[in-house]
């Protein structure tokens, strides 16, 4: 490994909402895993109500190195990772999980990856007993339609827990303007020279998983419309499908009405006013 490598600034980038017993144990885990490496640690505090926050400001107090951000409201978890991407200045960032699912023993092997050369290491997770059944079937389903209804192609597994040199981090800073984020799209879609390290979850250290079953829907369906107007598309041919069906029956309903007596009066007005109303 060259000197420069050994020389570098690791900015790492946690998302925190409601982690007041995770933060220190993460911090003191990472640094233990990486205990040669200047590190630069970034908390983005996502409007948490519980003590996180507090812990953060006395965290930076004692140690320099120790970042925080606190948004005025609950932003979600990917605008958190932009935060803490913004504000980062190290050679790289490594994004992870505040709750050490994404175990901090696997930096040194990311950072092992970037200095062979890799400008993007990212994370697969491999399905253990670690992660509920309803977090692999909602997740099975969610890879599956990016996959098939999108252009990009995600791996099943792929996680937040990332190594990026900060050349991508300029470019998804400066460039990447989306207000509906999803990174695990965009560091699919946007190239560069990649690879990926396997890793097995640890259970959440405390507390519960803060996306709900609609956080999750919400987030598919943004992942889903952001890499494909096919959707678009899809909705653009069905709404054409309905006028035409539409038109049809009320041509139908006139003629009924004009050329035979077997219609009630009103009948076909009503009709043709309900099939051509917008919504
Ligand atoms: N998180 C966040 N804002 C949110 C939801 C989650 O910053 O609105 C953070 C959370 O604190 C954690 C990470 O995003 O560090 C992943 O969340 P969680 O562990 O709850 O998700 P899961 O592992 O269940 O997918
Ligand atoms: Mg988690």
């Amino acid at each position: 490994m060259s000197d420069n490598f050994n020389r570098s600034k690791i900015s790492i980038v946690i998302p925190c909402y409601n982690e007041e017993g995770n933060v220190i144990i993460l911090y003191q885990k990472i640094k233990e895993s990486i205990p040669d490496k200047e590190v630069e640690f970034i908390f983005v505090d996502d409007n948490s109500n519980d003590n996180t926050l507090n812990i953060l400001e006395d965290l930076s107090k004692k140690d320099a190195n120790v970042k925080f951000v606190s948004f005025s409201r609950n932003f979600g978890h990917q605008n958190a990772l932009r935060a803490g991407l913004e504000y980062s200045t190290g050679d790289c960032v490594i994004s992870m999980d505040g709750d050490l699912q994404h175990p901090p023993e696997l930096l040194q092997s990311l950072i092992d990856k970037w200095s062979e050369g890799y400008e993007i290491v990212y994370t697969v997770r491999k399905d253990v007993e670690n992660v509920s059944k309803f977090k692999k079937v909602t997740a099975s389903i969610f890879y599956n339609l990016i996959n098939n209804l999108s252009d990009i192609e995600i791996k099943q597994g792929a996680a937040d827990f990332r190594l990026l040199d900060k050349k991508i981090v300029r470019v998804l800073v400066d460039d990447i303007t989306e207000y509906h984020l999803f990174y695990r799209g965009l560091i699919s879609w946007i190239g560069y020279k990649q690879t990926f390290i396997e890793y097995i979850p640890h259970k959440r250290h405390s507390g519960t998983t803060k996306y709900s079953l609609s956080k999750m829907i919400n987030f598919a369906i943004e992942g889903r419309t952001s890499f494909s107007i096919r959707p678009l598309k899809l909705a653009i041919l069905m709404g054409f499908t309905i006028s035409f069906l539409s038109a049809i029956y009320g041509l139908y309903a006139v003629g009924m009405a004009l050329f035979t007596d077997e219609t009630l009066q009103g009948w076909a007005s009503v009709l043709v006013s309900i099939l051509f109303r917008r919504y």
